[in-house]
């Protein structure tokens, strides 16, 4: 719709400057031929004048002659042919260029002819006589129009008027300037015998001289003249040479300027290259602007595309995961079709990550993407959620359908992925639920697809679960856990317990502290329970801050042990931790080296310059560094040799299989000599039964923790123990 409209205005724009520009060019012409037009009829009027200004000038050529007292006593009174002959046809022929003349008696018939400047038979000259009956006519009726002589000379004119009637004819097929002019006294000495006198024609013709003539006077171009009525031809003038007022003898034809078409010479170049210039600047523009809103709409279809999708994967993201969620949940109510959504999460991909780099984790994201489309149909929506989440909408799914596609994709992604770092293991865990009630919002499902994943996750990893009921019951139960934890740090309800550590001599070289919760209902909360929570929530620094200031305070009643202070990795990440703890080993003025820090493999990975740091500076304080539940994570040897670390403890699992699997003294060997090899101390906790002591001893690792050691207690209670086994030492010492 909207391109329809722009596509419209830009032809529309395109006419409109079309039209403009034909406008402009058509006018120039248009204005040029009406100034020629005008100029034509202006110059042809002035011509058609000119010419008969001319023609009368010829004919007033015989007045000199005519209105004269000697023309009247040698044409009238008294006929005399050889003055006739001199001062008519000499001297017409020689002095005014004249072609013939004729002089008539009273009675109209022709006493004298002259032709060429030859006297010639005057009967013989008829055709001049012929041309030149009209004028004889108008003579006559002039002169009778005058009346008698006497009485118009006595009217006060000093000299006659002459009566004379010219026109244009053709004789012997030429066109003549011919005149008829009456004979008259000039001033009256001689008068004529009767009341009608003498006639005197003469006949010029009109030859190329003529044209000639006209063309200097008028400044006429190509000037010709034609016999008769002319019509002219395109781009010429006319003007005619009239016998009377019907008929024309004679047409003059010229080319006549054209002042417009002069000017449109002169200017139209110019205004052409203005216009091409004006066009070429049109069409820059035009291209500029179409390159420009071609550049905003790929702009904008580039945004709209980045708002929708991920850059590393090219997935949809959690926006268009939203709307299409959206979008289903409103199929389902209109026809009842079901879907579900899974919510993929990798199992390893933080160690990948941390081991080799942020670009292999890259290429790992999008190779895993791959797996998780193939193993999808294309009515299925992938998103990328962000870090290593991945979230499918299933169409038109049930359970059956959901489990399917969630047990092919675990199975897809358990299997080895190849990097150009490597063969990497990642595995996968998903959360499914299924969507069958229209009441549900995108946020909602997300929500439950979530939890499902955390229970597959808790569960183990590398397997799907799909969402129940029961598990929201456990979400309220932690977020009600994580509120009491809050109160409870803050009234003060948490204690330290302490268990014993002892050396293969049974002294107790050191005590590890271990918070105790007692909540007011749920009775004693482990923290294997509340600790995680408060990681999550951040909970952690209060409560960390809290268990070493208690075990600082405490180690004043164990003189002589180690206390060992668990520390979980996200204080350790803080960076000002150390000095937090220089300030409150100041505060409490302890020695660090009566404690050790236990932390576990985890914050090793990754092989982050920080918690080198951190761990150095540690160490330079006094501290020692113990590696906790040894042999759970996933730290290399790399890892052990690199980290300043003074200590592990192998992990209570390893212990509980001593005696019960054939190799797990051979594994609990293995890591002794390990810690041994790298100059590390070693110490095996959860140790229960002399026999695993036994065995441990065996295996060269004397020092152990356990409930065989003794329970966690009070502070009170392990002041006691310590005292009574100091006791003999003093009895005996
Ligand atoms: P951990 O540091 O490995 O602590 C040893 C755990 O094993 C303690 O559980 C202890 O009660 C239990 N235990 C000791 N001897 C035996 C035995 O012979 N058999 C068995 N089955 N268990 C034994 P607890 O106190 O529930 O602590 C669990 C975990 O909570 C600890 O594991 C530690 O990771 C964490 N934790 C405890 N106190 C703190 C603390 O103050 N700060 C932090 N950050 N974490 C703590
Ligand atoms: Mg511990
Ligand atoms: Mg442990």
């Amino acid at each position: 719709m909207k391109n329809s409209l722009q596509r419209f205005l830009m032809w529309f724009a395109c006419l409109l400057g079309a039209a403009g520009g034909m406008v402009l060019l058509a006018a120039p012409f248009y204005s040029a031929v009406q100034t020629d037009l005008t100029a034509q009829a202006r110059e042809e009027t002035v011509v058609s004048n000119g010419v008969a200004h001319y023609l009368s000038e010829i004919a007033r050529k015989s007045v000199a002659q005519t209105v004269w007292d000697d023309a009247v006593a040698h044409l009238d009174v008294k006929f005399d042919p050889e003055w006739a002959h001199q001062h008519i046809g000499i001297y017409f022929a020689q002095t005014e260029g004249l072609d013939a003349a004729l002089v008539l008696d009273r009675d109209d018939a022709p006493v004298y002819a002259m032709r060429a400047g030859r006297a010639e038979d005057p009967g013989a000259a008829r055709t001049l006589a012929e041309a030149s009956a009209a004028l004889v006519r108008a003579v006559r009726a002039e002169e009778e129009r005058r009346g008698p002589l006497r009485e118009a000379l006595l009217r006060g004119d000093t000299r006659m008027r002459p009566v004379l009637a010219s026109h244009v004819a053709t004789l012997d097929g030429e066109p003549y300037a011919i005149a008829a002019s009456l004979v008259q006294p000039a001033f009256g000495a001689v008068m004529p015998a009767t009341s009608r006198s003498a006639i005197v024609v003469t006949a010029k013709r009109l030859d190329g001289d003529f044209v000639r003539a006209l063309s200097e006077k008028f400044l006429l171009a190509d000037a010709e003249l034609v016999q008769g009525l002319a019509d002219a031809p395109q781009g010429r003038a006319r003007a005619l040479l009239r016998h009377d007022r019907q008929s024309v003898s004679a047409t003059l034809l010229w080319t006549p300027a054209k002042p417009g078409a002069e000017f449109l010479n002169k200017t139209l170049p110019p205004t052409l290259m203005l216009l091409g210039s004006l066009a070429g600047l049109a069409a820059i523009l035009y291209r500029r602007g179409k390159l420009a809103t071609q550049n905003l709409i790929s702009s904008e279809a580039r945004a709209s595309h980045l708002a929708y999708h991920d850059t590393l994967t090219g997935l949809p993201n959690r926006a268009m995961l939203s709307e299409n969620l959206a979008r289903s949940i409103a199929e389902l109510q209109r026809d009842g079709r079901p879907f579900a959504v899974l919510c993929v999460d990798l199992d390893h991909f933080k160690e990948v990550n941390d081991a080799f780099g942020h670009l292999a984790g890259d290429e790992l994201i999008r190779a895993v993407a791959r797996c998780i489309q193939t193993a999808c149909r294309d009515s299925d929506l992938v998103a990328r959620l962000g870090g290593d989440e991945f979230a499918i909408i299933q169409a038109g799914a049930g359970a059956d359908c959901a489990g399917a596609l969630a047990g092919r994709i675990v199975s897809v992604l358990s299997q080895p992925i190849e990097l150009q770092v490597g063969r990497v293991f990642i595995g996968a865990s998903i959360g499914v639920t299924l969507v069958a009630e229209g009441d549900d919002t995108p946020q909602e499902c997300l929500r439950r697809a979530d939890l499902a994943l955390y229970r597959a996750k808790a569960g183990g990893r590398g397997r799907f679960v799909f969402f129940e009921e029961e598990m929201d019951a456990t979400v309220k139960t932690r977020a009600a856990l994580q509120s009491d934890l809050r109160e409870a740090l803050a009234r003060g309800e948490l204690e330290l317990h302490y268990q014993p550590q002892l050396d293969g001599r049974n002294e107790i070289v050191g005590l590890e502290a271990l918070v105790r919760w007692n909540h007011k209902t749920r009775g004693s909360v482990s923290p294997s329970a509340f600790v995680p929570i408060a990681e999550e929530t951040g909970l952690i620094e209060a409560l960390g801050m809290f268990t070493l200031r208690r075990a600082f305070e405490d180690s004043k009643n164990f003189p002589g042990v180690k206390i060992a202070v668990n520390v979980s990795a996200a204080q350790l990440r803080r960076k000002d931790f150390a000095d937090q703890l220089q300030a409150l080993v100041e505060e409490c003025a302890v020695s660090p080296e009566n404690f050790e820090l236990e932390i576990t493999e985890g914050l090793l990975l990754g092989d982050d310059p920080h918690t080198h740091e951190a761990l150095q500076r540690l160490r330079s304080l006094g501290f020692t560094i113990a590696l906790d539940d040894f042999g759970t994570g996933y730290s290399s040897l790399s890892y052990l040799q690199r980290y300043p670390i003074d200590k592990i403890k192998i992990d209570r699992s390893f212990i509980a299989r001593l005696g019960a699997e054939p190799r797990a003294d051979a594994v609990v060997t293995a890591m002794v000599r390990l810690a041994r090899a790298l100059g590390l101390s070693v110490i095996a906790e959860g140790v229960e039964t002399e026999a695993q002591r036994l065995s441990l001893t065996v295996a060269g690792c004397p020092d152990v923790q356990g409930f065989l050691t003794g329970r966690p207690m009070r502070a009170e209670a392990a002041a006691v123990l310590l005292a009574e086994a100091e006791a003999p030492l003093r009895a005996t010492g």
